[in-house]
């Protein structure tokens, strides 16, 4: 086994998925620790653009797994190709930002390499020996747990999104491309259409802004209100089970305890009452704002900002004084 770490470098039609830059962060410091080089694995089928993206995050080393039949995810491909790389390369870390693609393809990859897996991690580090040592939350963020990897294994952990700085600052890195396996029982998982749902507006697990609404929207047209916000932000749009249930929007833009988990950098809950499931989904975020007609409500307990009136119009002003100064 090496000293390097290797990162899984998630990408989709070429574009390299904004978490892998945050990933590469804590991958620096540990390789530094170390003594060993970062190493980023793109897989897919034309992956030259997702490599570049790649190396102008500082990354030591770059190889890619190549072949038509991985132009979209599949989970047995996807993995197969990755435990390829991790044999060839004989890594100490393997990391994978925890996106729905790296949670999927982590326990399969670490199941077929044998490795120890945390996942969901916010703080990684060596300890006296140079084995890998994380923190991740549990109990829905309520408290914390300190995971040690056993000597001697492979140490695999999938990185919670939007907690590392993404790294920046390079475009030295070697590249190496390594053929995919051929796997017959591979072939028995295909992805034959991708849906996506809630248009174009970034998933809310990629936006760094997040603005959520609740039942309190009242209906899809009233959530027009929100989405301007969004584009003026450049947010991606959230909502509550309450509003998702009642048909105002997607179940995939839920956020909460069953539906996504969501760490932006700003969260700003309109008329949500911040009921615990909500939390459970969006605590992590760096600053929160509500605005909410009830001051008792959670929500405006838990926010760093709170907003007592109605949001019908609260968040038209606050769209109309975002556009005056984002024009400047
Ligand atoms: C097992 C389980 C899992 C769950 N999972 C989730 C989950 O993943 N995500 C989730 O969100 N919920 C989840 N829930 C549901 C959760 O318990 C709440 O029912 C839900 O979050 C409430 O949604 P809400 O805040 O939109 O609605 P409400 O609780 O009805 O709150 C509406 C809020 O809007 C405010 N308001 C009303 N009118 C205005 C106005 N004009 N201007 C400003 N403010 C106004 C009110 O003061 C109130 O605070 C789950 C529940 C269970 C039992």
């Amino acid at each position: 086994m090496s000293k390097d770490v290797l990162v899984f470098a998630e990408q989709r039609n070429g574009r390299l998925h904004p978490a892998v830059a945050q990933v590469v962060t804590p991958a620096r410091a540990l390789a530094a620790a170390g003594g060993g080089r970062v190493v980023g694995v793109v897989i897919g089928a034309a992956v030259d653009a997702a490599a570049d993206a790649l190396a102008a995050t500082g990354v030591d080393h770059i190889v890619t797994i190549s072949d038509s039949s991985m132009e979209r995810y599949t989970a047995l491909r996807y993995r197969s190709a990755l435990a390829a790389a991790i044999a060839h390369l004989k890594p100490g870390v393997v990391l994978l930002p925890a996106t729905f693609m790296g949670r999927d393809l982590a326990p399969r990859v670490a199941m077929r390499a044998g490795a120890a897996l945390a996942t969901d991690v916010i703080e990684l580090s060596r300890d006296g020996e140079g084995r890998l040592e994380v923190r991740r939350p549990i109990y829905n963020g309520k408290a914390f747990g300190r995971v040690s990897f056993p000597a001697g294994r492979l140490a695999m952990a999938t990185v919670r999104l939007n907690t590392f700085a993404p790294a920046a600052g390079g475009s030295g890195a070697g590249r190496e491309a390594i053929g995919a396996p051929a796997i017959e029982g591979d072939a028995r998982l295909t992805c034959t259409e991708v849906v996506r749902t809630g248009g174009e507006v970034k998933d809310v697990t990629e936006a760094e802004i997040v603005v959520s609404g609740g039942r309190s929207l009242k209906s899809e047209e009233n959530f027009k209100l929100l989405y301007e916000l969004a584009g003026v932000l450049d947010a991606g749009v959230g909502a509550s089970r309450a509003a998702c249930d009642a048909g105002y929007q997607p179940h995939s833009r839920q956020v909460g305890l069953t539906g996504k988990t969501v760490t932006p950098k700003l969260y700003i809950a309109c008329g949500i009452s911040g009921a615990i499931q909500h939390l459970a989904g969006m605590r992590g975020s760096k600053v929160i704002v509500a605005i909410n007609s009830d001051p008792e409500a959670p929500m405006c307990k838990l926010a760093d900002y709170a907003v007592i009136g109605d949001l019908f119009q609260v968040v038209p002003a606050l769209t109309a004084e975002a556009k005056k100064l984002l024009a400047h």
